[in-house]
């Protein structure tokens, strides 16, 4: 593993290279912005470096993807008009006054009725927590549709849990639990489901071995297509 970096234009790209089994090249743009490669092990740094400034533009779009719609980078002020991501889509927030404080979505719209709308605190905590059993409900779905089929597959999982990480959208415990960052949310349901499926896989293959993606392509032969849709992420032949 070694910290790399292009220049592009008067951009730095920082990066981190790390080298594993596969064949092929994969750049990816973590919602923190940072850029992970993975090389085949006989990678020569030249031929990476080729690499890199040919998606040096398209990382720097993925960089500015992961600024504009991440809800927490920038934050979300919570106010009528607003923009907010859910399952792939933009919905406008509308703030309303109403006989109780709820959310109701219509038509592209996010509805925040509540009895005192000048309360923006009040704002913000019912659209959290809208936006929280929202997600609790769809990865439920997705979780329990996913499931059955991993266990054919020899996983054993425990079940999942919504924690927020700071930079990645899963992760999975020794005790078979699997761990899904809250702003997942803002995906749509196939990126949310390959995440889901991603940790699934970690239960039973540890690493990224050739083991691991042998069972991610069982499990969804289309993974790849849905990671480049989620992660601004892409893979490369390398010479
Ligand atoms: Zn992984």
């Amino acid at each position: 593993m070694r910290d790399m970096m292009i220049q592009y234009g008067r951009k730095r790209i920082e990066f981190r290279l790390l080298y594993s089994a596969r064949k092929t090249l994969a750049i990816d743009v973590h919602p923190d912005l940072s850029v992970v490669v993975t090389a085949p092990k006989d990678a020569e740094d030249c031929a990476v470096e080729k690499k890199m400034h040919k998606r040096a533009a398209w990382i720097v779009q993925q960089q500015r993807f992961f600024e504009n719609y991440l809800p927490s980078i920038p934050p979300r002020r919570y106010v009528s008009g607003e923009t907010h991501r859910y399952l792939g889509r933009q919905y406008r927030l509308r703030i309303h006054e109403g006989d109780e404080d709820v959310v109701k979505m219509s038509r592209g719209q996010i509805n925040v009725l509540l009895i005192d709308p000048s309360n923006k605190a009040r704002i913000k905590t019912l659209v959290v927590g809208w936006l929280r059993q929202r997600a609790e409900a769809v990865f439920r779905d997705l979780f329990d549709g996913m499931v059955a089929k991993a266990e054919r597959h020899g996983i054993t999982a425990e079940d999942f849990e919504i924690r927020r990480m700071r930079n990645r959208w899963g992760s999975c415990t020794t005790e078979g639990r699997i761990l899904l960052n809250p702003d997942l949310i803002i995906a749509p349901k196939q990126c949310i489901e390959y995440v889901i499926v991603h940790e699934l896989c970690h239960l039973k293959e540890h690493n990224h071995s050739p083991a691991f993606y042998r069972l991610l392509q069982v499990l969804m032969p289309d993974w790849e297509q849905r990671r480049e849709r989620l992660n601004g992420s892409v893979v490369e032949d390398i010479a």
